[in-house]
Parts: C-alpha cells; structure tokens; sequence
C-alpha cells in the first residue's frame, strides 16, 4: 500500500522512488517506504490549501475538533504495542521507552483535545456606545511540519495536535530515518474521522521533499524541529514569503550539581540525563557542570556506573540503553570525541565502540565521560546528540551561573542542591526554557516547551503551544456609522 497521504488519497511518488528503512541496533530490514521529492510534497501542499480555504474544517466548532481528537488518542492506546514496535525498529530505542514514549503521545492529544475550544477570545471594553469591538483567535492557514528521528511519534504530536485543534490544515514531512509511526498516524486520523486533505503525509529527504515547506507561497506556517544548521535554513527560506516560523533545535544543557546536593540521586540522575536513549535528547544533560570540592569522588563514581550500562537492541530486556540512529551520526559522536581529546579533555571511559561480536552489526558506542573540560571547547560548545557526558568545575554560586550561560543553546538545564534559596537563585539567572531543580528530564504536555538563544524561536505544549498555531484578530464594529467631518461638511 502506498504510504504517502495527500489530499485524502493513499499515492506513491510519480518516479516510483522508495527508500529501505534499517533497524539501527542490527542492521535488519524494517520497512520499504515509497520516497517523495518536491512534485509529491507541492502536490500535498496544494490539497491542504484547498482544504483550509474551502473548508470546512477552519470552521468547524472547536469541540468536533477537539472530539476527533480525543477519539485519536483513544485509537493510540488500542494501537500502543503496535505503534511502540515500528518506533523501536525504526530508532533502535528500546521497546519500553517507546511505549513510554507512545503514552506521551497520548497525552499531548488528550491535552490539545481540551484545548481545542478554549479561549475563543474576548469583548473589548472601548468605553464607546456606537462600537462592539472583540478579539478573535483564528487559524493560521497551511502549516508545514517538519520532524527529527529521536522521538518521531512524539515530536510530530507536538504539532499536529495544535495545529489540528486551532483548525489549521497540514503537510507532515517526517525524518526520512524514521517514518513508520507517521504513517500509522495518517491511518488513524483517518479512522477518527479527519476531513480528507486537512492532514497531508510525505515521507523523503530533507532538501526534496521538506525545503518546499519553507519555500512554497501557500504555506503560512513552518513549524520544524531539527539541528541547529537546518533550522536556519529553514527560518532563511521562509522569511522569503515571511511565514510564521517556530523551531525547535538543539541544546547543550548544562546539569549543575552543588556539594551540598543529595549525592546518590544527583550521581543516578546525572547518567539518566546524559545517557538516556544512547544521549540523543534535546534537552540532554550533556554538560556536567559540578563543584570542585566534590569534583574527583563524584566523577569517579559515575564513571563506574558509566562503565556498567548494558547496550543492547530494543526486544533486549536486559539493555539499558540502544544504538545511535546511523553510521554517519556515530561518525560525528567519534569526530566530536577526539576533537575533545585534541583541545584537552581527558578521557574517563567509554570514547569506543563496544567490543562485545553481538553489537557489531549496530551503530553503538559506549558511554563516554570527558574530563578537564572548558567551556570554550567545541566538545563543549557543539551538540553532539550521543552518550558523551564534558566535566567542568566551579568554586563560586557566581562562577557556576557564568559557565552554564557560556553557550549559544538555551533549551534547558538543572540545578542539585538542597538550599532551596540557592536553587531559587540560580535558576533565576540560567537563560534557558525549562529549568530542572532536584531532577532531570521531566515534561508534561500542559507547561510550555522552548529554547531560549539558538535553541529555538516560538514554544511548543502549554497554552503557548496552541497560540503558535493562531492568529490573533481584532474586530471592530461600528454599530452607528456616521459622517466625521475631519475636513468639514460635505
Ligand atoms: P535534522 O536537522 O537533520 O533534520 C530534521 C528534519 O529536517 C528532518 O525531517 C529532515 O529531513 C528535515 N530537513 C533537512 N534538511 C531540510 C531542509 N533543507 N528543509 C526542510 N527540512 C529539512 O535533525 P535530526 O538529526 O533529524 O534531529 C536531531 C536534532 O533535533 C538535534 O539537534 C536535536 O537537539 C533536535 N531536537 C530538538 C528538540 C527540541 O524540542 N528542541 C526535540 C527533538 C530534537
């Protein structure tokens, strides 16, 4: 069956092209998926317009919006171990994070599917009796969405849940690494009743079929979440026809841990924020950033624990973390390493492959910890999405604030203390989105999401969430025209 969805029709692209999808643990074939280029992705462009400018979707009262799609999220939880299957096969991730992953998913529906009809606007008290003046949320149009490999499910929840609950229209362009779950996706929207061409699903590479998303006139809105270099290809083409733009990107998140904080759940929580899903986590903590006096116990005991995770294949139970998602990213994690290692840090664990024949066919690499770290290095500096934890050292309150600030990213950190006034303060002064204190990686779909700096422009979940997918109009009626007379009478 054809994967790509346009304008409410299952089509395959016109030259046939298709692209075999591997499972990054092993190298096993997962799915052959048919590969869009710019003809499909303009095509699909073209029914989402006709879709938002005739209706009648745009229109439809909010609570049909948000009732599709809590019926949505109903069919994810019937198609959970389905859907948590094709995730893993497609990122290697391991199976119970994707089911983790799929409940979030659920969530962030069952959220916007409350939202859908909230705040319709308000009455403008303009003190006059001759004017009825309001402000209207409407939707915004067209809107192109673009997704990472990491979380695919889960990101393209972030926005097509908003999207659809404002009472826009769709193209979804998925990470060509990862579409199986956007294709399930496609299916139930359609199962829960979507309107055809209100939802648009092309499957391909980044430069064919996702560029005409920033590109195309008809396009109102790109929101895309990605690296930091694509984005701003993004946001450069979009300002061409000045689309409302919101990205997502990268962070270098710093974990901030005073002496004085909880030593055994700082040490658990320090590998949690750096290793989950083998580091390839926006908001990893990929930046420990921790007192001198406690410096030396602190890391060598993490490093024992570092040098302990299991790696293995999502259907492993025994793993605890998977392989990074392709030859080329771990490519990039090893160049990263040993650029590290050339400008000074030394190396505490990891920074190989693993030895062990039954990994071979994955893209692993072992959890890796850099020591003597400085903020001015590029292992520091640049994102390297894997399991590769930098140590840098403070004396003062002062000069931990200053290191973490030292960065183009500001998606997110934390801060292990158990001074309530110190957490207080320094979190006041961290210039990032999210701020964790006594913890690490927690979200929920009802608190805004975002980057400050180059981590992103615009926010994603809370309320905020559903504001990037509106206009925001203002009516005003006059209910007893009559002459002015500026320039005197007639
Ligand atoms: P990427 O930038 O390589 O690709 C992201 C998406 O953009 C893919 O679908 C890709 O095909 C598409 N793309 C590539 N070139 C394009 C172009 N010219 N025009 C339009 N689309 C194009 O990112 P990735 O490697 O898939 O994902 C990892 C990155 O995502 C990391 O930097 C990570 O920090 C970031 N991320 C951020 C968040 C967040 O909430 N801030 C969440 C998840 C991932």
């Amino acid at each position: 069956m054809p994967q790509l969805c346009v304008g409410g029709r299952w089509v395959g692209p016109a030259n046939g092209r298709t692209r075999e999808i591997r499972c990054p643990a092993d190298g096993s074939h997962v799915v052959t998926v048919d590969e869009a280029g710019r003809p499909e992705t303009e095509a699909a462009i073209a029914a989402a317009r006709r879709a938002f400018d005739e209706g009648p979707w745009p229109h439809t009262p909010a609570s049909e919006r948000g009732a599709l799609l809590y019926r949505l999220a109903d069919l994810l939880v019937e198609h959970k171990p389905e859907i948590a299957r094709a995730e893993s096969l497609d990122t290697g991730k391991r199976l119970v994070e994707s089911g983790y992953d799929v409940d979030d998913v659920v969530a962030v529906f069952r959220h916007y599917a409350g939202l859908a009809g909230h705040d319709a606007g308000r009455v403008v008290d303009t003190g006059r009796a001759d004017v009825v003046s309001r402000v209207v949320h409407e939707p915004v149009g067209v809107c192109g969405l673009i997704t990472p490999w990491n979380y695919p499910l889960l990101q393209t929840s972030w926005k097509v849940a908003p999207a659809l609950a404002a009472g826009n229209t769709f193209v979804l362009k998925p990470s060509e690494l990862t579409p199986s779950t956007a294709v399930v996706l496609m299916r139930l929207l359609v199962e829960a009743g979507l309107p055809a061409g209100v939802g648009n699903l092309v499957l391909g590479a980044g430069p064919e079929a996702g560029a005409p998303l920033s590109e195309h006139p008809d396009v109102d809105l790109v929101s895309f979440t990605g690296g930091l270099e694509t984005g701003k290809r993004v946001m450069a083409s979009a300002a061409a026809t000045v689309k409302k733009v919101a990205l997502e990107l990268g962070g270098k998140n710093p974990n901030i841990v005073f002496a004085d904080a909880d030593r055994e759940t700082a040490l658990d929580m320090a590998l949690t924020a750096v290793f989950l899903h083998s580091g390839q986590v926006c908001s990893a903590g990929a930046r420990l950033v921790v007192e001198e006096s406690i410096h030396d116990e602190f890391v060598d005991e993490l490093c024992r624990r570092a040098g302990r995770i299991r790696l293995g294949g999502p259907f492993d139970d025994r793993a605890q973390a998977g392989p990074l998602i392709s030859a080329a990213h771990r490519d990039k994690v090893e160049a990263y390493v040993a650029v590290g290692l050339a400008e000074g840090a030394t190396l505490r664990c990891g920074g190989a492959r693993p030895d062990d024949p039954q990994l071979a066919q994955g893209f692993y690499y072992l959890p890796t910890i850099l020591d003597s770290c400085e903020p001015s290095m590029t292992v520091v500096r640049d994102e390297s999405f894997g399991p590769v934890l930098t140590v840098e050292t403070f004396r003062t309150e002062d000069e931990a604030v200053a290191i973490a600030n030292d960065s183009q990213f500001g998606l997110a950190g934390a801060v292990w203390t158990r001074d309530g006034g110190k957490a207080e303060r320094v979190t006041a002064r961290l210039r990032m989105g999210t701020v964790w204190i006594n913890d690490f990686h927690p979200y929920v779909a009802q608190a805004e999401w975002g980057g400050y700096k180059q981590s992103g422009v615009g926010r994603e979940l809370g309320l905020a969430g559903l504001d990037e997918y509106r206009e925001t109009k203002h009516v005003w009626h006059n209910i007893d025209p009559t002459p002015q007379r500026w320039f005197g009478d007639a």
